[in-house]
Order: structure tokens, then C-alpha cells, then sequence
């Protein structure tokens, strides 16, 4: 599932191709794919809208439209936004394409049918009408602090891990970040969330902010279907301290990395370096 690095590395692909481009049509295959308004309705009315600028927040994406109108988008497990020539074979996934000028066009292929787009009329709110906006926690790369965790975590008695896949919590991280930030940061995943300390929830902001920079400047992670808007693959995975590892020598210590399920997500740590007083783990 793509998280924050990989969407926004998206983003900043879509500033390039598409921003200051033109809808000269929109083609809805798969109706399923539309989350407002009706696919005949979204097909009409993005017709002829200019592409402004492009955000980010959390894991969706927001297309800024000319006359105040927004396009969101949200990837979910297997979307992707391909800016492409209108000449090139359609693949089995193709959901929505949106042609733009010039012989390009601006595709979304998602095998799961779980990703969805929104088109946000001028004056309608955003959180309106793409609801899980309004649950969203922070964004962990804008002044982001271990404070604002522990505030947030300190009636929670979830594991960490599971505390962190919360978007309300904080927004953007999802299975990879968590594992990976958890080990820069030394923390076992199946510890309460609110029997962190706040030294040590400062430490884990600092690591997802790094851990989230240094995958968007290696263009996010390949796993699954995720790629760049131009198909090329992200570079992180081949970096990961622990995750998608189970079995393999931790990186720094050399134990052999463990896998656990957590909350039904494959959860990997290092037994020694994320110790978990009085717990051992079968490997
Ligand atoms: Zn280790």
C-alpha cells in the first residue's frame, strides 16, 4: 500500500507532468472507482478544468482546479497514477483515464478497485465530500513533535505499532514506515502506546521524519504495485533495516529479524534491538 513517501513522490511527479494542463475528456471504466459525484457527472465535470497545483495531505492526494474545483485522489492498496500517451495499450486495470492535450493522459490503473477519486466542486468543502479527511491526524514532516504523540498516545492502550498505522494519530504512515521507524527508534512494536515516555516518542518523531525524508529522496518504496507516474520504481526497500526481512540478519546487531502479526499486518523488529522486557520471541 503506498504511504506517505511514495504519494508524495507521486505529487511531485504530477506538479511536473500536469500542472498547467488541460481536461480535454474523461473516460470512468470502472464506476466503482468514483467516490463523488455519480461517474457520469464526474466525467462532465471536470471537462475543461486547468490544473492548478497539487497537494498532499496524508495519504491523499488533492489536484488544485481552476473556477475553485479539487480532484482527490487516494491510491488505497494497489492505485496508480500514470501520466502517459493516449497511444499506449490500456492494461487490464485501467479504471479512469483523463485525457489532457497534446496526445497525454493522466491514468488510473488499480487492480484492487479500492482507490477512489473525488471531484470537489468549487465551494464545497474538501472534508465534505472526501470524508476520511476530517479524521486525520497530523502531517508528520509539518511541525510535528514527540509531544504532540505522547498527547495523542496517552489514553491509548494498543501496541505502538498499531497506534502509528492510526491515521488519526498521525497521518501517512502505514505498514512500512511503522516497522521501519520503530526500529530507528529502538522501540518494540508490541509495547502499550501509552507507556511511552516522552524522550522516547520525542526520538520516534525524529526517526519517522527521518525515515519518511530519506524514502521520498529515494522515490518511495516498490512493493506491490506502487511506481512513479512515469511506472519507474522507488529505491527504499533495498534500504529497509526491517521490513519484508523475516529471517534475514538485522543490520546492525546481526539477530535474525523477527515477524509477528499485529492487528493483522505482518509486523517485523529486531529481537535485540527492540528488546521487550520479561517477552521472548520464538523465531
Ligand atoms: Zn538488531
Amino acid at each position: 500500500m503506498p504511504e506517505l513517501p511514495e504519494v508524495e513522490t507521486v505529487r511531485r511527479g504530477l506538479i511536473t507532468s500536469l500542472v498547467g494542463q488541460k481536461i480535454a475528456g474523461v473516460e470512468v471504466l470502472r464506476p466503482q472507482s468514483i467516490g463523488f459525484p455519480t461517474p457520469a457527472d464526474f466525467e462532465q465535470s471536470l471537462l475543461g478544468h486547468s490544473v492548478l497545483d497539487v497537494s498532499r495531505r496524508g495519504k491523499y492526494l488533492l489536484i488544485h482546479l481552476d473556477q475553485g474545483a479539487h480532484l482527490g485522489v487516494h491510491l488505497r492498496m494497489s492505485g496508480r497514477l500514470l501520466v502517459t500517451w493516449t497511444d499506449q495499450p490500456l492494461g487490464p486495470h485501467v479504471r479512469v483515464r483523463i485525457l489532457l492535450e497534446q496526445e497525454q493522459e493522466l491514468r488510473f490503473e488499480d487492480m484492487r478497485v479500492f482507490g477512489r477519486l473525488w471531484y470537489v466542486p468549487r465551494g464545497e468543502a474538501l472534508e465534505k465530500v472526501i470524508t476520511g479527511l476530517q479524521h486525520l491526524g497530523p502531517e508528520p514532516l509539518d511541525n510535528f513533535s514527540g509531544k504532540d504523540l505522547f498527547d495523542r498516545l496517552k489514553k491509548r492502550t494498543q501496541p505502538i505499532k498499531t497506534a502509528l498505522l492510526d491515521q488519526s494519530v498521525v497521518a501517512g504512515i502505514g505498514n512500512i514506515y511503522a516497522d521501519e521507524s520503530l526500529f530507528g527508534a529502538k522501540i518494540n512494536p508490541l509495547r502499550p502506546a501509552q507507556s511511552l515516555t516522552l524522550d522516547e516518542l520525542d526520538t520516534l518523531t525524529t526517526v519517522i521524519q527521518s525515515t519518511l525524508s530519506q524514502a521520498i529522496a529515494l522515490g518511495g518504496s516498490t512493493l506491490r504495485d506502487y511506481t512513479d507516474i512515469r511506472g519507474v520504481n522507488g529505491n527504499y526497500q533495498e534500504e529497509a533495516w526491517v521490513y519484508a526481512r523475516k529471517g534475514a540478519p538485522c543490520r546492525v546487531c546481526g539477530t535474525t529479524v523477527a515477524r509477528i502479526r499485529l492487528a493483522g499486518r505482518s509486523t517485523c523488529f529486531c529481537p535485540y534491538c527492540q528488546p521487550l522486557k520479561g517477552v521472548e520471541y520464538s523465531q
